[in-house]
């Protein structure tokens, strides 16, 4: 393996202001942080990386509350310091909006970006209501700006005609779920994970606002991952809405695939 002393840091991303249908997203960086150190599991990966040894993962905590303005630069400078600080983030959202600033923020400090989005949706609107850092919007923004070399979506089935004329434009590759084979393409480093829990099927992760039936299972989405050859560098979780989420369940499946995304990032492209 190498480079196996790499270190993470969790920073939670409190804000759902840029939710377009129902806020509650912002409550979930502390319950995802809850069920990944809880004592009813433990922090190895299924790859046999133990998270919990020589303090790999460190919890840079949450972000404080701001307004809704100053969100965007808050997240990129928070995110900046962890990689100032040689940590690789992993960004709890939130709303995913949160990915545009840290996308920034990252690919500042690595330049031609793969970013990979597991998610329902494009995300790709030129503006949503009004509001050009909606969560229906961020992919627009980090492609409009070349912050990403290439975007590769997973899980996608709720695509309209407009997200069909943004993905041509800024040249996005949208692996639709109705033509899901099990397997991503090779993808290039450095890469970037943003990881929509709507992704998922609601009936494994029940707690997101806009549920779509049809989604991949938690076991598809850790093989997806599992399978990836990249040097992952940072990543982000979002999307989880606690009010949504019965029993806590998608805040379980939220630190599971933390952990197997933590542990790819451990490993560094080995
Ligand atoms: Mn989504
Ligand atoms: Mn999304």
């Amino acid at each position: 393996m190498k480079d196996s002393k790499r270190r993470l840091a969790i920073i939670g991303c409190p804000y759902d202001e840029n939710s377009s249908f129902m806020r509650g997203a912002a409550e979930a960086p502390p319950l995802i942080r809850a069920a990944l150190f809880s004592d009813a599991g433990n922090l190895w990966s299924e790859s046999g990386i133990d998270l919990g040894a020589e303090t790999l993962i460190a919890d840079a905590g949450d972000l404080p509350p701001v307004p809704a303005s100053a969100m965007n630069a808050e997240i990129e400078r928070g995110i900046a310091d962890l990689l100032g600080r040689g940590l690789h983030p992993i960004a709890l959202g939130g709303d995913h909006s949160i990915t545009f600033p840290a996308v920034k923020a990252v690919a500042g400090k690595y330049p031609g970006l793969t970013v990979l989005q597991f998610d329902a949706h494009p995300d790709l609107y030129e503006e949503f209501e009004g509001n050009p850092f909606s969560h229906a919007c961020p992919f627009a923004r980090i492609m409009e700006r070349g912050l990403a070399r290439r975007l590769v979506q997973a899980g996608v089935r709720s695509i309209t005609r407009h997200h069909r004329e943004q993905a041509k434009r800024y040249g996005v590759e949208i692996i639709e779920m109705k033509d899901w084979r099990d397997k991503l393409p090779d993808l290039d480093s450095p890469l970037y994970i943003s990881f929509d829990l709507d992704a998922l099927d609601p009936a494994f992760a029940p707690g997101v606002v806009h549920r779509e039936p049809g989604g991949l299972s938690v076991r598809q989405a850790i093989t997806a991952i599992q399978s990836l050859r990249g040097n992952v560098v940072a990543a982000d979780i979002v999307e989880l809405n606690p009010r949504l989420d019965p029993a806590n369940l998608t805040g379980g499946v939220a630190a599971k695939l933390l952990k197997e995304i933590a542990a790819k990032m451990v490993q560094a492209g080995s």
